[in-house]
This record gives structure tokens, C-alpha cells and sequence, in this order.
């Protein structure tokens, strides 16, 4: 009875939301089945069985990732009314302007990438892709029945010595790509049935990413775009993407000028972060997502729990919960490793204690956030 999986739902299966957010309920198709929350707060399938022991089933099933406290809806991505209304092309040229005394970031190198000029991100006038494919491993709200639609660009604007994809971060040679083929790979991944865009460190390719877009929109671009930064953004150029991305999801990394100059050349990158993410929610709220639990739009934070507490969880934590929202969707992440040049830094050389995750929990529970992404 209980072994009822997503390839036996009709299609046309939907599910419907009470106003409480408490209890879903299937349509007819499924006479007899209803949908609750199970326990750990994803949805989960319950029979009124009437055969001889007259039992409720719990079904486990992953074919609903809907969440306590998950607002439902039906939503166009947003860059298509910019596009219908003439003024995303605006953006690109703001945007591209930019580059000519180069200040995307907070880094201002204030060189002339337009003419060939490279800064700290080691990126001039073209994108460099590493890598696309359907994403399994990011959040369950991006990933969905198939999967997040995920672009990793090259290089990056933090260049942090732990990074956890250093070859792809700190190694910017080869994969110079064109606005064509970055908004092809775009729609290779749409057509794929991606339930997303998922830029991957795209601060310092904002302007590659629009121009692209315009010529995605084009040819039938229309699933909502990721925008998954490290969080050293700058204001205005988040500004720029108002209406473009429908999500953000930020790190929020460190919260002591001391480790993010150790670990970033960054010593301000709190206030960068902290600012950058006050407009990321201003532009698009909380985290929704439309009725398979798939986001449709808003904000996630990512937060990597480091030995020693080098990022200084509870302070992240409490600023999310006190300054931006306690709705907000927060992943705090255990899988710290000591990458690149962490190995040789007795601070972070190490990978964090089951001791160390479960205090990182507590202190974003403790600060009132309730919508975790965490394996505990
Ligand atoms: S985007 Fe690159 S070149 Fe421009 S300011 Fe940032 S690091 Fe420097």
C-alpha cells in the first residue's frame, strides 16, 4: 500500500494549500489520498486505508518538497515584463558601462575591461563558463523533480583561500564564451526541464549575463534566474538587476574584518554583505514557491558553518533574523572541508565537529529563523 511512488501520480496532479499553510489536499484524481505535513515538515502522502487493519499509511515520498511556513504561488519571471516593457536593454548598457572603469564590484579595480583589461576577477569583456549541467545537490527548492539549471562561471571577485571549488574559482584560463552561446546554454538548460537559471558566481559577469538574456528572452527564455553570489556585491549593481532575477541566493560568509581579510583580501566584507542582501530582499521578499514546492521567487541565504567559528554563525544568524526577516530561508551547511590553501592554516585546516553544527543550529533557532535547510 505504502510503496505508491511519482511515476504512479495521473497527470494533472496538483496540490492545494489551505489558508492556515497547515494541510494540503490533492485534487480527485487521487480520490482518497490526502497530503500533510509529515514530521520533519516536507510533505508527505496519507491513504485513509480501508483494508483489514484500517490503518493510516504514511507514504515517504520526495515528490513535494513543500515546507512549514511556505507561502504558495503562481509566478512569471520578472525579467520577462522588463523585457515586454523596453527596459531591460537599459540595464545591459548600464550595466556594460560599468566595466569601462571597472566597478561591478566592491573591489573597484576601476580598469578598462571593455579594452581588453583585466582586474582582480582575472575576467575581461566575455564571460568564462567551466561548466553547466542539471543540478541535483543545490537547495530542494531549486532542484525540484529536474533539477536547477546551474552555470559556473570562472574565476570570481572573493577568491577566498578555502574555497570549496578552487580549481574552477581561482583557475580563470579557457572558456571565454560569447552573449550567444552563454543565452544558448541558457535555453539547453530550460529545454532540459531545469526549473531554474542558476548563475554561479556572477558578480563579475552581470553584464555577460544581461546582454545574454536579452537574446534567451528572445528565443524563449522563461524560467526564473538564480543569482548565487558569494555576497561581496555591491548596491548598485544589485540595483541594476531589480526585475531581472526573481531569486537570490547570497552567502553570507563572515562576519569579522579580521577572517574575511584572512581568508578574502576582504576586510569589508561584512558591510558589503550586509548591504547587498538589504537590497536582494527589498527587491524580491522571502522565499515563495508555487505549488510543487519549486521557488519561484526570493531570497535564500547560504551560511557555511567553519572550525573555530571562524565565521561567527550566531552574529550572521542574528542579524538575518533581526535586520532582514525570520521567514528567511536560511541553508547553514556542514560540508566545510579544507580546500586550496586551508590546508596549510591551522584555523581552518580542519573540517567542523557534529559539536560545532549542532551549536551553529541552535544559535540561527535561537535567533528566531525557522526556515532551515539543514540535515539535522
Ligand atoms: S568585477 Fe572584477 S574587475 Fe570589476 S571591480 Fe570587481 S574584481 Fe575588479
Amino acid at each position: 500500500m505504502c510503496c505508491l511512488s511519482i511515476c504512479m501520480l495521473p497527470v494533472g496532479f496538483r496540490l492545494f494549500v489551505d489558508v492556515a499553510g497547515n494541510e494540503f489536499y490533492n485534487s480527485s484524481f487521487l480520490s482518497g489520498w490526502r497530503v500533510v505535513y509529515c514530521d520533519a515538515g516536507n510533505a508527505g502522502c496519507v491513504q485513509e486505508n480501508e483494508g483489514s487493519n484500517g490503518k493510516t499509511i504514511l507514504m515517504h515520498s520526495i515528490f513535494c518538497v513543500l515546507r512549514k511556513g511556505d507561502v504558495v504561488m503562481e509566478h512569471e519571471s520578472s525579467y520577462l515584463k522588463l523585457c515586454k516593457s523596453g527596459n531591460l536593454q537599459e540595464r545591459v548598457d548600464q550595466a556594460v558601462g560599468l566595466m569601462r572603469k571597472c566597478g561591478l564590484c566592491p573591489r573597484e579595480c576601476h580598469i578598462d575591461r571593455l579594452s581588453g583589461e583585466i582586474g582582480f576577477c582575472r575576467t575581461g569583456v566575455k564571460a568564462k563558463v567551466a561548466s553547466l549541467h542539471a543540478h541535483f545537490g543545490e537547495e530542494s527548492p531549486l532542484v525540484g523533480m529536474y533539477g536547477s539549471g546551474t552555470i559556473f562561471f570562472r574565476s570570481c571577485n572573493l577568491l577566498c583561500s578555502f574555497c570549496q571549488n578552487f580549481d574552477i574559482s581561482h583557475d580563470a584560463e579557457g572558456g571565454e564564451v560569447e552573449p550567444r552561446e552563454l543565452a544558448a546554454m541558457m535555453l539547453s538548460l530550460q529545454q532540459r526541464g531545469c526549473h531554474n537559471i542558476n548563475f554561479v558566481t556572477p558578480s563579475h559577469v552581470v553584464p555577460q549575463i544581461l546582454q545574454a538574456l536579452i537574446i534567451a528572452v528572445e528565443h524563449g527564455l522563461h524560467v526564473p534566474l538564480v543569482y548565487n553570489t558569494g555576497g561581496y556585491d555591491k548596491v548598485d549593481t544589485i540595483r541594476i538587476l531589480d526585475g531581472v532575477f526573481d531569486i537570490y541566493m547570497p552567502d553570507f560568509k563572515f562576519w569579522d574584518a579580521h577572517w574575511a581579510e584572512r581568508f578574502c583580501n576582504a576586510p569589508d566584507y561584512r558591510k558589503q554583505a550586509v548591504a547587498a542582501i538589504r537590497e536582494m530582499h527589498r527587491q524580491v521578499g522571502d522565499l515563495v514557491v508555487n505549488e510543487s514546492g519549486v521557488a519561484v521567487k526570493g531570497l535564500l541565504v547560504r551560511h557555511l558553518v567553519m572550525p573555530n567559528d571562524v565565521a561567527h554563525t550566531k552574529e550572521v544568524m542574528t542579524f538575518l533574523a533581526e535586520k532582514i526577516s525570520k521567514d528567511t530561508y536560511v541553508n547553514v551547511m556542514d560540508q566545510y572541508r579544507p580546500c586550496g590553501k586551508a590546508i596549510w592554516d591551522p584555523a581552518v585546516n580542519r573540517r567542523i565537529t557534529r559539536n560545532e553544527y549542532i551549536t551553529a543550529l541552535r544559535w540561527a533557532k535561537e535567533a528566531g529563523l525557522h526556515r532551515l535547510d539543514s540535515w539535522i
